[in-house]
């Protein structure tokens, strides 16, 4: 039902951020080397992503928004995958909820673009008088996404936000993560009407030079290469980790597990612990993780928004990390 849709839309979708998480993600999947991020307050009048991805063939655009569509489902053990993920085809399905969508996209097959306008599911007309179905335009080959007004029709959830600036830092703090983790693609994010980059890497840029773009000169250079794989509990694990003798302001934390940016709470104690011995009181550390884990060993249906995860054999896992991360601290003496 409406209201059902609706509920499950709001658990989804509770800040701007969230939004773009997904709109992000539906960009990296769909095989972009370019994602371009525009936001105007916060994310709350307009988010605008671009991507040059494989776009959404124009057949499949009148289902786009519809609650369990996704073309990543492919096999029954999908459904259990964090590979391509707990809430499947609910994203797209939530934002046309509770926003006003336009989706405009190019597969390399087709001679023009395709725009279309959505609201709770459905095609709807651009302007008032015409026909909802989708109307070619020139475009080049990928996906952009409109999200204007988010939240327009609940005044409770938009009070809720005290800030443009605060939402707008949470965007840079989403794009960021992804900008250091999906190397390869090349990132901007700016505020609408401003010529000055929130964030750019380019394509072709390292890790730690992503690093450098996102977080300062300062982190950068004070980065060691960490590693860490073990058969027994059926997990690889590398990143970029701060030494102990540099100190963040608070524990940084930029995990991804199979690729999915998520929290873990036992991660992050488990960090925050092997660091507290090397580091002066009250020092924090940056830490960059990416975790790949048997898909079928990860549950991230933990909490709706998909962010804090938990795994099989999580006390063993982080233990062999932390025991690696100590042996990796302790080794470095500036
Ligand atoms: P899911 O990602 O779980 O499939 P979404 O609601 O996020 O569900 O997206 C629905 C579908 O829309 C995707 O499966 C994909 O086929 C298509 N899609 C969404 N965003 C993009 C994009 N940027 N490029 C290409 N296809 C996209
Ligand atoms: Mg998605």
């Amino acid at each position: 039902s409406d209201v059902v849709n609706k509920i499950a839309a709001g658990e989804i979708i509770v800040a701007p951020c969230n939004a773009l998480k997904e709109l992000i993600e539906n960009s990296v999947d769909a095989g972009s080397t370019s994602i371009e991020i525009l936001a105007k307050d916060g994310g709350l009048k307009l988010l605008q992503i671009t991507d040059n991805g494989h776009g959404i063939d124009q057949e499949d655009m009148p289902i786009l928004c519809k609650r369990h569509t996704t073309s990543k489902l492919k096999t029954f053990e999908d459904l259990s995958s964090i590979g391509t993920y707990g809430f499947r085809g609910e994203a797209l399905a939530s934002i046309s909820y509770m926003s006003h969508l336009t989706v405009t996209t190019k597969i390399k097959e087709s001679s023009c673009a395709w725009k279309a306008r959505y609201a709770k599911g459905e095609l709807v007309p651009m302007k008032p008088g015409q026909t909802a179905e989708p109307k070619p335009t020139a475009g080049r080959q990928g996906t952009q996404i409109t999200v204007e007004d988010l939240f327009f029709d609940n005044p409770n959830r938009r009070k809720a936000f005290r800030s443009a600036s605060e939402e707008y830092a949470k965007i840079l703090d989403v794009v960021g993560r992804h900008a250091i983790h999906c190397s390869n693609v090349a990132f901007t994010c700016k505020k609408h009407g401003e010529s000055s980059m929130g964030i750019s890497v380019p394509a072709n840029a390292s890790t730690v030079e992503r690093v450098r773009q996102v977080h300062g000169s300062s982190v950068a250079n004070e980065l060691i290469k960490f590693e860490v794989s073990n058969d027994r509990w059926g997990f690889k694990s590398e990143g970029w980790i701060s030494n102990a003798n540099y100190s963040v302001k608070r524990t940084t934390l930029l995990l991804f597990i199979n690729h999915r940016s998520v929290e873990s709470s036992a991660i992050k104690k488990g960090v925050e612990q092997t660091y507290a011995t090397f580091l002066p009181k009250g020092g924090h550390p940056f830490v960059y993780l990416s975790l790949e884990i048997d898909p079928r060993r990860v549950d991230v249906n933990v909490h709706p928004t998909k962010r804090e995860v938990g795994f099989l054999n999580e006390e063993e896992i982080v233990e062999t990390i932390c025991d690696e991360l100590r042996s990796t601290l302790g080794k470095v003496d500036s």
